[in-house]
Order: structure tokens, then sequence, then C-alpha cells
């Protein structure tokens, strides 16, 4: 079965088609139908299973676009590497919406991350030091944000990044979808999960 059968859009439809995806891998089939109706999921899927496709198509059909700086939904990842990587997935399967994704990572200087910003977004994807720096220079607004994903938990936990997701979860609505994948199940990735997700489903492939 193709992608059809899940509640997509014909812009996302398009944009699966266009990126060569006939059929859903075993984690989008699971997790596609869950982040739809709305479900806190936590996801253990390594990468190359299409984790990224599985959490940004829902969420590109969660989110609609909004005139100015208030960002709807927030994915945080371990590196520059990691964000540049779903960015690239995000704008492939938004090419036919309206909807602005602007990433933010460090090892570079942030007036062009900030000039992005201030020309309107609807999605952020940002490294956990990177989002806090622009947050606490006043550049990003977090008032809106209506989704929270964490791609590579357990990667963002061995980095030692748990004091900063938690500072960023003090500054974010809490009533909101949390996403968690995770390449690993851990007693450290539950924990986190017990903390950060509301009644999640799990999946695993
Ligand atoms: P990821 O696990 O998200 O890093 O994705 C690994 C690779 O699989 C990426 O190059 C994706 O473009 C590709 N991919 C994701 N979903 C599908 C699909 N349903 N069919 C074919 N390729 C896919």
């Amino acid at each position: 079965l193709g992608f059809e059968t899940f509640k997509l859009n014909k812009q996302l439809l398009n944009a699966v088609a266009d990126a060569g995806y006939t059929t859903p891998t075993a984690i989008q089939e699971k997790s596609i139908p869950l982040a739809l109706a709305g479900h806190d999921v936590l996801g253990i899927a390594q990468t190359g299973t299409g984790k990224t496709a599985a959490y940004i198509l829902p969420l590109l059909m969660k989110v609609k676009y909004a005139q100015g700086m208030h960002a709807r939904a927030l994915v945080l990842a371990p590196t520059r590497e990691l964000v540049m990587q779903i960015e690239e997935v995000a704008r492939q399967m938004a090419a036919y919406t309206d909807l602005r994704v602007v990433s933010l990572y460090g090892g570079l200087g942030p007036k062009t991350q900030i000039e992005q910003i201030e020309a309107g977004v609807d999605i952020i994807i940002s490294t956990t030091g990177r989002f806090l720096d622009l947050y606490r220079k006043s550049h990003i607004f977090t008032r809106h944000i209506k989704t929270m994903i964490l791609d590579e938990a357990d990667k963002m936990m061995d980095m030692g990044f748990m004091p900063q997701i938690r500072n960023i979860l003090e500054v974010i609505p809490v009533k909101r979808q949390n996403l968690l994948f995770s390449a690993t199940f851990s007693p450290r990735v539950e924990g986190l999960a017990a903390e950060f997700l509301e009644f999640p489903e799990r999946v695993e492939v």
C-alpha cells in the first residue's frame, strides 16, 4: 500500500512522489497515523529507516502558514549535520506548500539565520545550543509552538544536552504534541520520555 492510505493532502503526496517514495517504510507505516491523530509518539528507529519523513509529513499536515516570526513547530537535533539533513527532507516535502522552514545551528554567525526568522517562519529545525542562544537574544518567539520533536534523543543525551533540552522545555508552551525519536531504547530514553511525553504511543522498527 502506498502513501495515499494516510490522511495527507495532495501537496504532500505530490512531494512524496517527487522524492520517489512509493511505499512507506515500517516506521512511517506505524508513526504517521499516530502523529496525524495528535498522539505523542516515542519512536525507536535508526537513521536510514525513513524516520525523518515519518515525523515531517504529519508535521507539515498540522502546521499552517502564519505571517510573522512565531514558529508553530520546533524540531531539535544533536548536530549541525543532522539539522541540515532534516532541513533538506523538510524542504523537499514542503515544496508544494507555503510553509517556511528555518534551520539554526552553530559554527557560523547568526546573522543570516536571524534574517530568515524575521522574514517569517512556520517551522524551526535547530540544535539546542543555537536555539537557546537566539532565544535568549530575543530572536525567537516560542509562544505559538504546538509541536516539539526531538530527533536522535539518545545522542542528544550522550552529548550532554539534557540541561539544554530542559531549558528549552521551560520556555515553550506546555500544551503541545511531542514526538521523540531515538535509535536505541534505554532507561535514559525511557526517563526522558516519562518527563517529556504525555501518554505516548511507542513504535519500534
Ligand atoms: P532517514 O532514516 O530519515 O535518514 O531516511 C533515510 C533515507 O531513506 C533518506 O534518503 C530518505 O530520502 C529515504 N526514504 C525515506 N522514506 C522513504 C520511502 N518511503 N521510500 C523510499 N525512500 C525513503
